[in-house]
Order: structure tokens, then sequence, then C-alpha cells
């Protein structure tokens, strides 16, 4: 117990033993929610006896996930399974893996990423003898989404063995969408979206299945909560339905995926959700010196629908963040890299110190080549997905050949090396599988003695195929890679062709496999490691490498780096353009929260740089407000900025701003009874024209508090 409590302020520890009931964690970046999180389930299993298996929580990547198991296996030691510490879609493999049959897949379905369902989606164009492109490509990609968008589909085709409904189902992409669902469901292949309807399916039509589930799930927790969708919301929400235990914990200021459904009014409105809830704050950050936490607090206050919180730090106090304006990209790059390499010398920091944030990702590419150039080890996350390798995506497919034998990843490996089985002969196969309801791979089983496939390898590969599924059960999931590269020959082709970059991704494959063995135990297994393999992406890659690291700020979210750069500080970037095209207050915010979860990336040392020159669009470039917003003397500015371009730069801002913002204030006045959706009722004491906030003194608090005039949710409590 003190071990678990131990370097926990008091606030986190009431989090830690706050087990029962609906909880929310309402607090700023830095402030410890992730590391309460991880004590608070060591201590519902060390000191409440509770299985593993009955905690389900959710992070936000596969990634955080692993972090949290590793931790928390150190608190509860040894052995325990804590699979349910997942993303919300590894844990909707998990459910689905258990009663999938229900809706008539096998539990061995398999999960298709964007890559499969491209591979489909030609097929069917070939088929239809139709020309396709990327934008062809993106265009049913997306139609297809939308037809995903909510769980009509599912109980159609699956339930009553229907067509869905499509709107344009007479339209050649309604017939292409409708073709594709059919193959989808021939493989037996659900992507990323169709895990969460399913589950959603299974708990609507199956009560008995839910109910399995809501029992055997007695706390469920939530990290960035946030950025949970609605769908997300509702699947903890009845989750926790029966035992009522529901602890999440989150940022709005860092809510950064509006865009993609997220709907912070679950984590602010959370008590609307759930009548008798619990509100936890924690007000000191750990992260980061108290130099880099003003700068993020005073950015984040121009927002406008906010809940205030007053962040402090006992941190020792350091060096101003620094803001660079260089005079174009290259000597945006070329100053970043040469302050790497003075960080490095004088501060004997090691590579894995340094982060550099960006808002997109072609802004790397001017990064990348100065480390190249200096000879900087660098790792960037989220660029060409690892998994979507070539060579990475044969070798799983080896593995899925063994483990499910679908047609996806027969197509992919018959021909790699070649063994003669063309189009020709791939032909003759679909029609007979389709006509004899077989798959693939067992139609050529059963027509390899065929004229036609005399002289093609197809007694080989059958042969490799089955001696290894023989294997299987008597050898670990990395053995097997190895053996079944050896035995269908795929790695002496990968040799003779000479690439080494290739074969070194599939030794990186194998040290991923082998330390996945290592954290899950011996007996991995080889379905459900494949499926939870699908589902990464690369900002999920391990980064054991000492390596100076790259990504987009959505990929920073959670975590934290000692010296943090954020390059491409430039109005149209950061604010992207969108946002501003929009002329929307919402879509600005959501922009300066992204600001805002970069700078809290930052433990000791902060740079925000940018350059001067020419858009894509051959429009001038200017800094971001972002950087004006903050007091001039939170910083230290290098470059030369004069003073007749800040001028500039301002006039183009206010041009391009929204402007409906004071439109919308209407002020309260001092003595004024208000609600907060937060804190309750209170009275406004005072009101701060320049920092543009009221004072409220909260019933029951200790000390007023000050909220923004612009925050909407303040409401006036009528008498
Ligand atoms: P974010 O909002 O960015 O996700 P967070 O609130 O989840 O941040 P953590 O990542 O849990 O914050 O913690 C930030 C840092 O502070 C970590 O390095 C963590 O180990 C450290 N930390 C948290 N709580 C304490 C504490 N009570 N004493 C010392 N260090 C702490
Ligand atoms: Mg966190």
């Amino acid at each position: 117990m003190e071990e678990l409590l131990n370097g926990l302020n008091e606030s986190q520890q009431e989090a830690v033993v706050s087990t029962e009931g609906y909880i929310r964690v309402i607090a700023g970046a830095g402030s410890g929610k992730t590391r309460a999180l991880s004590h608070r389930y060591a201590f519902i299993v060390n000191e409440l006896g509770v299985d593993p298996s009955n905690i389900l929580s959710v992070t936000f990547t596969n990634k955080a996930a692993h972090e949290m198991k590793r931790r928390v296996k150190k608190l509860i030691g040894g052995e325990q399974d804590t699979g349910f510490i997942a993303t919300y879609h590894g844990f909707c493999v998990r459910v689905l893996r258990e009663d999938i049959h229900r809706l008539f897949y096998p539990k061995n379905f398999i999960i298709l990423d964007v890559e499969d369902q491209k591979i489909l989606l030609r097929e069917i164009f070939e088929e239809m003898e139709l020309k396709m492109n990327d934008k062809t490509f993106k265009r049913i990609l997306d139609k297809i989404g939308i037809l995903k968008g909510n769980t009509h589909y599912v109980q159609q085709m699956i339930l009553r063995g229907e067509m869905p409904n499509i709107d344009d189902a007479g339209d050649l992409d309604g017939q292409i969408i409708q073709r594709y669902l059919k193959k989808q469901k021939r493989v037996y292949g659900l992507d990323f979206d169709d895990l969460l309807n399913f589950v959603f399916v299974l708990f609507d039509q199956y009560g008995e299945v839910l109910e399995k589930w809501q029992d055997r799930l007695f706390y469920i927790q939530v990290d960035e909560f946030q950025d949970s969708s609605s769908k997300q919301f509702e699947l903890v929400k009845k989750l926790s339905d029966k035992h009522g235990n529901l602890f999440v914990v989150g940022d709005p200021d860092q809510t950064i995926y509006e865009w993609r459904g997220a709907d912070p009014k679950y984590i602010v409105e959370f008590e609307q959700f759930f009548g008798d809830t619990q509100t936890i704050f924690l007000k000191q950050n750990y992260r980061s010196t108290p130099e880099i936490l003003s700068l993020g607090n005073a950015l984040i206050q121009h927002n406008y629908f906010r809940v205030d919180k007053d962040m402090n730090t006992a941190n020792p106090s350091g060096v101003k963040a620094i803001h660079y304006h260089g005079k174009d990209e290259v000597e945006e790059a070329k100053w970043v890299v040469h302050r790497i390499q003075k960080i490095l010398e004088d501060q004997k920091a090691e590579l894995r110190d340094i982060a550099i944030l960006y808002r997109a990702k072609y802004l790397s590419r001017f990064i990348e080549q100065e480390l190249i150039h200096a000879n900087i080890e660098y790792t960037i996350f989220g660029g060409f997905k690892f998994f979507d390798r070539m060579e990475i995506k044969d070798a799983l497919a080896h593995l899925r050949m063994i483990a499910f034998g679908d047609d996806l990843s027969f197509s992919r490996i018959i021909n790699v090396p070649k063994r003669q089985i063309g189009k020709k002969r791939m032909a003759f196969l679909r029609s007979r599988a389709e006509e004899e309801n077989l798959t693939l791979y067992d139609a050529l089983k059963k027509y390899s003695t065929h004229d036609r496939f005399k002289r093609t390898g197809a007694d080989s590969f059958i042969q490799a195929i089955e001696r290894l599924r023989k294997r299987r059960s008597e050898i670990s999931v990395s053995e097997l890679l190895q053996e079944a590269l050896q035995l269908t020959g795929y790695e002496a082709y990968r040799r003779e062709d000479g690439d080494q970059e290739r074969l070194d991704h599939l030794t990186e494959l194998l040290h991923s496999i082998v330390q996945y063995e290592q954290t899950l135990g011996e007996d991995m297994d080889l379905e459900e490691y494949l499926q939870m393999i699908s589902l990464y992406t690369d900002d999920d890659r391990d980064d054991q490498v000492d390596s100076v690291k790259l990504m987009t700020i959505h990929t920073a979210k959670g975590l934290e780096f000692p010296y943090v750069f954020v390059v491409g500080m430039t109005e149209s970037v950061l604010p992207n353009v969108r946002a501003l095209r929009a002329r929307k207050e919402r879509a600005l915010e959501e922009e300066r929260r992204l600001a805002y979860v970069a700078v809290t990336r930052a433990e000791r040392e902060l740079y925000l740089t940018e350059s001067e020159g020419f858009q894509n669009g051959g429009q001038k470039k200017y800094p971001s407000r972002f950087i004006f917003e903050v007091e001039d003397d939170l910083y230290e500015r290098i470059g030369e900025l004069d003073d007749a371009l800040i001028e500039e730069a301002k006039e183009y801002i206010k041009a391009s701003h929204p402007g409906q913002k004071e439109a919308e204030i209407e002020g309260y006045a001092k003595g004024t009874r208000v609600k907060h959706p937060v804190f309750g009722e209170g009275t406004i004491e005072d009101i701060d024209e320049n920092k543009n906030t009221y004072r409220v003194f909260f019933d029951g608090m200790k000390a007023p508090r000050p909220i923004s005039r612009n925050f909407k949710k303040l409401e006036k409590v009528e008498d």
C-alpha cells in the first residue's frame, strides 16, 4: 500500500483510493493523471484483491496500453493477465474473439487495415474492368466510412442476411460498395469501424452477452477521456451500468480529435450522464518548469469554451521558452539542428531526450535533411507505416496464412517467391473457390494435382504451410515466423534481392515479436497476436533506439520529453488553413488546444520556431497568432523579427480572425449568482478587465477562482 501511494500527492491518492462509483479527474497536462490511473489499477488489484481480468483500463494508443501494462506489472508483480489494459479497439477485439460466433463469424476473423481494404477494392475494380486511382479509392473508402457511421448495416447484413440499403445503390459506387461488403464478409474481415459496430450489435441483440461483460468488468477506467467519441462513451457507459464503477481522467483543454468525433462534453458534463458523481482536481504540474507551464496557461486562456484550471508547479525554475524566427525553412531547420547539437554537448543530453513536433507531416522534410546532414540519428513516428512495408506485410501474411488461411494472405504470398501461379491460374482458383464455397487455399489443395498446376510451386507451398500448421503448437510465434520464412523460401528470395533494408526490417519485426512474448508470457496466442498487431499504427512502434523523435502533435499526446521543438509555428499551418477558412471560433480553438498539447510536452526546454517565405499556395508566411497571444516576456526571441514585420503579421491575423467572439460575450455584473458545470454554484466577487476574468467564489470552496469571461457555460442562476 505504501508503495502505491508513495510518490503521489494528496489528490492523486484520493483518486487512487476512490474505487467505487462514478468518478472523474479533471486536470491539466503533466499533473499526473496517467500516473494516478496506473496506481489506481494496481491498488484495486493489490488492496481490493480483484483479479486484473475484472478491470478494464482504456488507453488512447496501443503504445500507451503497452506502457501502462509495463508499469502496472511492476506494481502488481508477475504473471497476471493484463489483457484488459487496452484501447477501445483492442477491447472490442477481445469481446469479439469470445462472442462473434453469434454474428456467424469465426473467432479467428481477420482485421482489415486500409491497405487490405485497398486490395479488396483493387480486386473488385479488376473484376468490373474499371480503372482506379488514389482518388477513387479514397472516395469509395469515405463512402464506406459513412455507411459504417452507424450499425444498421451490421443488423441488415449479418443478422438478416440482406444487403444494406445504400443511398446510391444504382450508381457504380453503390455497386462497388455492395461487392466490397460481400467480399469482406467472405474473408471474415472486419475493418476498424466494424470492430466497434459489431460489439454494439452484439450487446444490443444479445442481452446475455452484454450482461456477461458487465458482470465481468467490476471496474472500468479511461485515460484521455476528453477524446472519447459518442460511440466510445456509450460503450463504457453500457459496460459500467451494472457495477456502477467508472473512473475517467482527462483534460478538456487537450481535446484534439473533435474532427474525428471526440466530444469533451462527456467529461465536462459527466454528472449529467450519471447523477451522483465525484470530481477530483489535480493542480500540481510535475512535468514542466514554471516557465513552460506559464506559457501553456497563457496560451490556453484564449479559448472560449473551457473550464479554467489554475495549475502550479514546485519544479525548479528553468529557462525561458525560445521563439526562433528564420528567413526560410532551411534556415529554420539548420537552426533547430544546430541547437540540438548544442543541447547534446552542453547538457549531456541523450538523443532520446529530444522531440521535434509539427502540425503537418510534410514539415518534417526540411528537418530530416538537416539531421541527415549532421549525422544525427532520428526516428519518425507516424510517417510511412512500418506495418505497411511490403516485406512486413508479406511476413505477417505468412503467419496469417498459417493461422487463418484467409484469401487475402493467400493472394499476397502465393506467388512470392515466384511459383508460376499468375493471373490465369488465380482466376481459375477464384472461380473454383466461389463455386464450391472454398477458400483459395483449399481450392489449391483440391486442384494441386490438376494438370494446370503441374510444374508450379503449388505442392511445395502446400507442404510448407501444412508443416508449419503442425509446428504451430510446438514453438513460439517468433520461432514460427522464422521457420515460415525459411520453409517457404521467402527469406532466401529477399536475400537474393539484396535489399539490406528489407532484411533489417524483418529482423526488427522478429525482435518486436520476441519482446511481446516477454511481456505477454511464453504462450502468446498466434491468432490473438495477429489480431492485435492489425490494430497497430506506426505511432505505437517501440522506441528503444536512442534517437531524436519526430512526430505530429497528435501523436505526441500523453508523452513527455525534456527538450521539445515545435517547428512550423506559422499562420495557416498552426492554426491550419482549414480552421482559418471555416472562420469558426470552434475550429480555431481546436488548433489552439493542439498548440497547448505541443508546448505542454516539454519538461525542461521549449523552442517554438517558424520562418518567412511562402506557403505552398504562394501565400506569404507569418508567425502563428499563438505566438503573439502569449506575453512577450515569456519568450526569449532569436532571429530577425523586426517591428514592421510584427505589425504586418498582426494586421494579417486580425483580418482572418473569426470575429464572432465579441458579439457572443454577455457579461455578468459583480455579485451575480452563477452556476459552473464543474464547480457548481457560486458568486462573482470581482471582475478583472485586463485578464478578462471573473473572480468567482464557489460555494464550499476555500478560495475564489478566476473564470474566463468568455466561458460560455457559466450560467446565471435565476432566482
Ligand atoms: P497529460 O495530460 O500530458 O497526459 P498527465 O496528467 O497524464 O499528463 P503524467 O504523464 O501522469 O501526467 O505525469 C507527468 C509527469 O509527472 C510524469 O513524468 C510523472 O511520472 C510525474 N509525476 C506525476 N505525479 C507525480 C508525483 N506525485 N510526484 C512526482 N512526479 C510525478
Ligand atoms: Mg496522461
